[in-house]
């Protein structure tokens, strides 16, 4: 049964219809889903660089603490210092204290101890005046009376490292400099070592020179990077701190997709479901032009009334018609009067029949015919008879007539001879057949 042009239109348009509100309602769902996923990851990276941050405090502060300690035994024992003291005492702080690859003493600006003194000897005597890498620094430790960190510049003594810098004042006036020199990597390696995480990816720069020192420094050209300031002993560092599930989330790839691939399911299912709607509604089964029951209804009522008539061993006729030049019809007077004829041949037919029985059209200028209770040719050949009769008479269409005749073929179902309802349309076929080869504006009667 073929399935009607324009409710299939129908039927299409309703399903690309709801495949965009579904796939406008899935992406949204999934798109509100992933920016709460990537506000989430934005979250981790804030508190993993908390984290982070805390524990650099705690390892810097330990090891600041030394120059605190240091600084009271010299206003102490300020008159009283030798060198061998001094060096004792410096070894022994360097012992203790983790990642220090220096501890020295300057008296005023010029360097005067040192531990351990090998291969640092070589700053013994330097005047940091004199070093316009470091004079900068020290000046502003001296200005602000307090420890500043320094770098991770290169040092002196050759390497690199992070030197904190703690002015001595004594009755206020300036005395001189404690300086400790850290190994930047060792100090960073070993203070993250217990908080480094797989899903996590992070650079520390500083603030005032934007050196990056630690992790990978493409990591502050990325677009959507959380940046985090923390304060070291006057100055700032700036972190950036990359939460790898972001790049995932960030791809909305999948979510289109997978938006397409069911909102194109769901449009296919609501195609399905108006088809089969509507094969299951009146509109299937009528045809659309003259409300007679269409070829879909005909072959249910045929099986009917064939299984009927095999039950109760009744007989049954069954006519083909078609109109005779139909086409010259629609040449002479187009169109829109042909339909008129289809319409007005379908509303004769239907007046010529009892109510129980079928007239239906199959399409074009064709109609079936199911007469119930025929028990012989001649009554089915009266019946053709008085609708020919019907047709004698022009039509009257839009205000002109038009002579309208049909060809009849006709056929009787008897049970005895057991003919399937297949064949017996046929027989009808070709009884309309050999009426048109008649002549036309006839009947034939199948054998
Ligand atoms: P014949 O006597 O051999 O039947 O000649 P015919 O011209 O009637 O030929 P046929 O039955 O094969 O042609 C039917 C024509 O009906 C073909 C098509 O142009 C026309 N037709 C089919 N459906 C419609 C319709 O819904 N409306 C109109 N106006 N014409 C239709
Ligand atoms: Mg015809």
């Amino acid at each position: 049964m073929q399935y009607k042009a324009n409710q299939k239109l129908k039927s299409q348009l309703i399903a690309l219809v709801a495949a965009l509100i579904a796939f406008v309602f899935l992406y949204s769902l999934f798109e509100y889903q992933r920016q709460k996923d990537e506000s989430n990851a934005y979250l981790d990276a804030t508190a993993y660089g908390s984290v982070l941050r805390a524990e650099v405090d705690r390892e810097l502060n330990s090891l600041l603490f030394i120059s605190n300690g240091l600084s009271s035994f010299i206003k102490v024992y300020r008159h009283t210092l030798e060198t061998d003291k001094m060096q004792a005492i410096l070894a022994d702080l360097w012992i203790q204290a983790r990642h220090v690859r220096n501890l020295a003493i300057a008296v005023g600006y010029k360097l005067r101890y040192v531990y351990p003194e090998k291969p640092n000897e070589k700053i013994l005597g330097v005047d940091y005046r004199e070093v316009p890498a470091q004079w900068p620094k020290v000046k502003l430790a001296i200005q602000h009376r307090q420890g500043v960190l320094d770098g991770p510049l290169d040092l002196m003594q050759g390497g690199s490292g992070m030197i904190y810098r703690f002015p001595i004042f004594i009755d206020g006036e300036y005395w001189g400099m404690l300086s400790t020199v850290i190994d930047t990597d060792a100090f960073l390696k070993d203070t993250f070592k217990t908080v480094q995480r797989q899903e996590f990816d992070f650079a520390i720069r500083t603030a005032d020179n934007r050196h990056v020192f630690y992790g990978n420094p493409a990591l502050f050209q990325q677009k959507h990077i959380y940046i985090q300031e923390s304060i070291v002993p006057n100055g700032k560092w700036e972190w950036a701190i990359e939460n790898r599930k972001i790049h995932d989330l960030r791809d909305r790839r999948f979510g289109v997709l997978l938006s397409l691939l069911l909102s194109i399911l769901a449009g296919w299912l609501v195609y399905l479901f108006a088809k089969e709607r509507y094969y299951l509604s009146e509109g299937a089964l009528m045809d659309s032009l003259t409300g007679l029951p269409n070829r879909r209804l005909l072959e249910s009522r045929l099986n009917y009334v064939h299984a009927e008539a095999e039950r109760f061993n009744k007989m049954f006729g069954l006519m083909a018609l078609d109109v005779d030049h139909f086409k010259s019809i629609n040449d002479n007077y187009g169109h829109d009067v042909g339909d008129e004829v289809i319409k007005q041949v379908a509303n004769a037919l239907k007046a010529s029949i009892r109510d129980v029985d079928t007239v239906s059209r199959l399409g074009g200028d064709e109609f079936v015919i199911v007469v119930k209770d025929q028990h012989s040719r001649e009554s089915l050949i009266k019946i053709a008879g008085k609708i020919l009769q019907v047709f004698k008479k022009p039509m009257l269409i839009h205000g002109q007539e038009v002579t309208v005749h049909l060809s009849i073929g006709l056929t009787l179902f008897d049970p005895a001879a057991g003919v399937s309802l297949k064949q017996l349309s046929k027989q009808a076929d070709i009884a309309l057949y050999h009426a048109k080869q008649k002549g036309r504006n006839t009947y034939s009667f199948w054998q």
